[in-house]
């Protein structure tokens, strides 16, 4: 048993709720939704993060981008949408399995960081 949560998640050992799925993709909701839509797009074959990838995963990595607006107008979000990769620790990277962030809702979601 792997001890990565998205590789368990992957592997349908912890639930999720499910958005969408393919041989090698995997999306979900994200359990602690930082706006109206949240949800996460995964490979399932396990990638630390961004930092790890390589010319050969951009077929798998141009796949993931492009399901984004896909499911993003699946789920309602006709007016734009954030996408985001946190990566390694200065990015602020808590799951150990690259994901990418798609988040939307009815109001905007305001500028990217707090600037100071
Ligand atoms: P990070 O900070 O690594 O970019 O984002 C990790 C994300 O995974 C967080 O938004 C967190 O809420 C989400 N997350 C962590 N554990 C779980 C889980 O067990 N299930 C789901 N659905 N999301 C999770
Ligand atoms: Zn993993």
């Amino acid at each position: 048993m792997s001890d990565c949560i998205f590789c368990r998640i992957a592997g349908g050992e912890i639930p999720s709720t499910k958005v969408y799925e393919d041989d090698e993709i995997l999306a979900f909701k994200d359990i602690h939704p930082q706006a109206a839509v949240h949800f996460l797009i995964i490979p399932k074959r396990h990638i630390t993060s961004l930092a790890e990838v390589g010319a050969a995963d951009a077929p798998l990595l141009g796949r993931m981008l492009a399901l984004a607006p896909q499911l993003a107008r699946e789920l309602g979000l006709q007016d734009g949408f954030r996408t985001l990769i946190n990566t390694g620790r200065i990015g602020g990277q808590e799951v150990a399995h690259l994901h990418l962030h798609v988040l939307g809702g009815p109001v905007p979601l305001g500028p990217m960081l707090v600037r100071q």
